[in-house]
């Protein structure tokens, strides 16, 4: 039996057996994946580390076979006519797609309760959340039913629910990787990114992933580093910065003291840490929420029954095809998004909020650019606390926009940042450290993470499902 054979065989039985307790999977492709297994039979190309690996892919990025459903009734049936740069990419490079995974709506959300599916559990315990809005991708990975998945990250969806489900996820640069083929949440923002279970495999998912493609107008004509080859670099003087503004006071305890050995474990890997300033980071959420709902009030108007999409039966008029597709199609959190973006965006306020919020956006992005006149990379953790329980933020959205609190400026800036494993709770929930990088220094950041697991085993632990 040849290798991808045998390892899409074992990734779909390990679905079998263990998704039904996560439910990480929208869709899972046993027969699809078989198959192009089976035409995968020439000798292993040693160049691809890829070739024969299973990989998942959320679900809202576009697939030819199957479903995109972004996880909303309005797109359940929805087949693409075509498929994503990053889909074409890894199925070049000798991947295969074993299936799509759970998504908080339309990428809204941080726990994947806001799924029109289902939601997924966190594998480390079903009581809590796998975090989101890549909660599927994140969870298959945490429990091995893959070791590669894809998410999007508009303001922290690969980096907190990685740190939610203790393995590692990246946010390139924006324009680092194509987004022909992601269905757009907030254009300005969405960058698709690799989760796995080490640096290693990251590097090796972005390299696949990343490059220029034309069909993606903000894609970047820059070279692709050999990530995997700069790994093991030595990596000279390295000096991280951390900001004050990082470690407030709604740092979980657990959290801060583990982030506080991480950076003592750098230390000892001859990192200079020193204090950096991001003083517009009181305003990273209002700035986020502004922004990325307007964004997503306009891409989301394409959903209207008629071009796209769940049409309501029998409407009255044209009106009602628009107002009840609409209506039934999307859930709450959408549809607050929608309202609060068009709100946002509307003659008279625009100024007063949208404009403003751009130009905080430049503001924010300065506090970057100063920062990293001192530093290579900022640490800090990924979220304030680690996963919380199903329910505990869902009644109030204010409370859920302010757990994003340490990812979204990344987006805003446009910055890559990453998150890896750094520790686990009492409880056994693990604990996430952040770092984020210079423009298109996407290397930097995976080789401080490899090094840093080198030396760390937090990254090997595993649920106990996994057993
Ligand atoms: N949790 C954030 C939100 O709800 C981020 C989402 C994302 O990155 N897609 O908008």
């Amino acid at each position: 039996m040849s290798q991808a054979i045998e390892n899409v065989a074992s990734a779909l039985t390990r679905i079998d057996q263990i998704d039904p307790r996560v439910r990480a999977m929208a869709a899972i492709w046993s027969d699809r994946a078989t198959s192009r297994a089976e035409t995968l039979s020439a000798p292993r190309d040693a160049k691809s580390p890829l070739w024969g690996m299973p990989v998942a892919v959320k679900d809202n990025i576009c697939t030819l076979d199957g479903k995109t459903t972004c996880a909303s009734r309005i797109l359940e049936d929805f087949q693409s006519p075509y498929a994503a740069d990053v889909v074409e990419r890894l199925e070049r490079a000798g991947a295969i797609i074993v299936g799509k995974t759970n998504l908080d709506e339309f990428a809204m959300g941080s726990t994947t309760e806001n799924s029109g599916l289902f939601p997924t559990l966190n594998p480390w315990n079903p009581e809590y959340v796998p975090g989101g809005s890549s909660g599927g991708s994140a969870a298959a990975v945490a429990s091995r039913m893959v070791e590669f998945a894809l998410g999007s990250d508009t303001g922290g969806s690969i980096r907190q629910p990685a740190s939610f489900c203790g393995v590692c996820g990246l946010k390139p640069t924006y324009g680092r990787v194509s987004r022909y083929g992601l269905v757009a949440f907030a254009s300005s923002l969405d960058q698709i990114g690799p989760l796995a279970t080490n640096a290693w495999q990251l590097a090796v998912l972005l390299g696949v992933i990343a490059g220029h493609d034309s069909r993606d107008s903000t894609c970047f004509d820059t070279p692709v580093p050999d990530y995997v080859s700069m790994l093991n670099e030595p990596m000279g003087r390295l000096r991280i910065g951390v900001a004050a503004e990082y470690f407030g006071d709604g740092v979980h305890p657990e959290t801060r003291k583990a982030v506080e050995s991480a950076i003592e474990t750098l230390k000892k890997l001859g990192a200079e840490v020193s204090e950096v300033r991001l003083p517009h980071t009181k305003y990273v959420i209002a700035c986020y929420y502004l922004i990325c709902t307007a964004e997503a009030s306009s891409n989301l108007a394409r959903f209207d029954g008629v071009r796209y999409g769940h049409r309501t039966e029998s409407p009255k008029d044209y009106f009602e095809v628009y107002s009840k597709s609409r209506a039934e199609g999307f859930g709450a959190e959408v549809k607050r998004r929608i309202m609060l973006g068009t709100f946002a965006l509307s003659s008279g306020y625009y100024d007063q909020y949208y404009n403003k919020a751009l130009r905080v956006r430049t503001l924010i992005r300065q506090d970057f650019d100063r920062a990293f006149e001192q530093c290579d990379a900022i640490l800090s953790p990924t979220t304030p606390t680690p996963a919380f329980k199903f329910g505990e933020k869902s009644h109030s959205p204010l409370e859920m926009y302010l757990t994003d609190i340490y990812n979204c400026a990344a987006n805003l800036a446009g910055i890559p940042a990453l998150s890896i494993p750094c520790g686990h709770t009492s409880d056994g929930m693990p604990i996430g450290l952040q770092l984020m990088g210079k423009h298109f220094d996407e290397a930097k950041l995976l080789q401080i993470a490899h090094q840093f697991q080198q030396v760390t085993d937090f990254h090997k632990k595993r649920p106990a499902i996994c057993a």
